[in-house]
Parts: structure tokens; C-alpha cells; sequence
């Protein structure tokens, strides 16, 4: 059995997943795990349907790109995926999706401030619009490393969709429906007109630092992958 066996399968069974809950559609979006102890990553192949997917359909690639297991092209976004295990050692899993909500927040530039408790726990202390770049360019996957240092789980990317990160795919997975909640309740607020509230800075101060703790265990690989 190949040793990438385990995070190919929890990668097909994350994409499934997030297909029947709306988050990713037919073949759009693409997720990675990174592979522990080497500098590689399994990731979702190229424009392939995910009801169809098994796990021999996934790719495991090294940091350079080059192909250490799999026979499908893998996904054109691979470079962006790379390039945030590059630049996080505490991102054990990366979702990028075109889920509705957070993609509206796209198109109108509006950035996600610290509107809950939940979100600031798990997302940071805000979801910030990363400026547009063409899919699958150099472009785009240098503006999102620039971004990504601020040690935030969530990202809108302009005119494109959302990038969540995790300590495992879990948890990716599980950003995906926090930040959708709060894209959702975001955009309702900015429909009344009316003034939107934010949590008070020292209870954000508070949950951030919670996340900021979990990062740190996860860079010493002494995050649990069940979560909490
Ligand atoms: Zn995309």
C-alpha cells in the first residue's frame, strides 16, 4: 500500500463532503494535505469530477511540483498550495473553494472583521481580501504568501473565492463553514445599512491568542488531528 494512502483518502472523503454541503461545486476549488516529515503534499488532480474521485485519482507532489505519485495532471492551483506549506509551518491542510458567500465579499472588496467569537478563535482576527491574480499564476500565488504571514486561517481572494487553512483537514474543512456563516451573516448585516458591531478588542485579543497557541503546537507536530 502506498504510505500516501491516508491523506488521499481523507482527501476524497473531505471533497466529497464539502460537495454535498455547497462549499465546492462540480470541479471547482481544490484542497491539499501536507505529507508529515517530507517537503510534499497530496493534492486534488486537475478539472475531475469529485463524485468520480478515489483516492489513486489524488496527486502527491514535492514542493517543486515534481510528481511523486500519481497519473492525473494535478491541480493548476498546486504552486499556491505549495507555497503555503512553504511559508506556514503550522498549515497542515489547505481548502480553496468558490463558496458563494465568501465570493460575493469578493466582488465588493469587503473584508470580514472580528464579528465573532467562533471566528476570531479559528479564522484570526479578521478574513482579509487578498488582492486579484490570475488562477493558477506566479502572480497569485505570491500575493497569497505575502498575506498568509499574519498567521490568519481564512482568506478572501478578489474576484475568486476563499483559501481556509488547518492543523488538519478537519479543521480546514471545518473553516470552510465558519467563514461561510460569517460571509452569510456579514453581507445580511451590510444589507440593513445599519451600523455592524465587532467584539471588543480584548475578548478578540483573547480567542486570537487561542489560535496563535494551537499554530504554535502545530509547528511542533503536537497537534492532535482530531482537533481540540
Ligand atoms: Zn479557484
Amino acid at each position: 500500500m502506498s504510505p500516501y494512502q491516508l491523506p488521499k483518502q481523507q482527501i476524497v472523503e473531505t471533497a466529497q463532503s464539502l460537495v454535498e454541503k455547497g462549499y465546492l461545486m462540480a470541479t471547482g476549488g481544490n484542497l491539499s494535505i501536507r505529507i508529515a516529515g517530507q517537503n510534499a503534499f497530496a493534492v486534488t488532480p486537475s478539472n475531475y469530477d469529485y463524485g468520480k474521485m478515489t483516492p489513486d485519482d489524488v496527486c502527491v507532489l514535492d514542493f517543486d511540483l515534481n510528481v511523486i505519485e500519481g497519473a492525473l495532471k494535478p491541480s493548476v492551483e498546486s504552486a499556491l498550495h505549495a507555497g503555503v506549506y512553504q511559508t506556514r509551518a503550522d498549515v497542515q491542510a489547505v481548502v480553496h473553494t468558490h463558496q458563494v458567500y465568501a465570493s460575493t465579499l469578493a466582488l465588493i472588496n469587503a473584508p470580514i472583521p472580528a464579528l465573532f467569537d467562533e471566528q476570531v478563535r479559528f479564522l484570526g482576527r479578521s478574513v482579509e481580501i487578498i488582492p486579484y491574480a490570475p488562477s493558477g499564476t506566479g502572480f497569485l500565488k505570491n500575493a497569497i504568501v505575502k498575506h498568509i504571514k499574519n498567521h490568519h486561517n481564512a482568506y478572501i481572494l478578489q474576484n475568486h473565492g476563499a483559501l481556509c487553512f488547518g492543523h488538519d483537514v478537519e479543521r480546514a474543512a471545518h473553516n470552510v463553514e465558519i467563514l461561510e456563516k460569517c460571509a452569510l451573516a456579514y453581507l445580511l448585516a451590510l444589507c440593513t445599512e445599519r451600523q455592524t458591531s465587532q467584539i471588543p478588542l480584548p475578548i478578540r485579543e483573547i480567542a486570537f491568542a487561542k489560535l496563535r497557541k494551537d499554530q504554535k503546537k502545530a509547528e511542533r507536530g503536537e497537534m492532535s488531528t482530531s482537533g481540540e
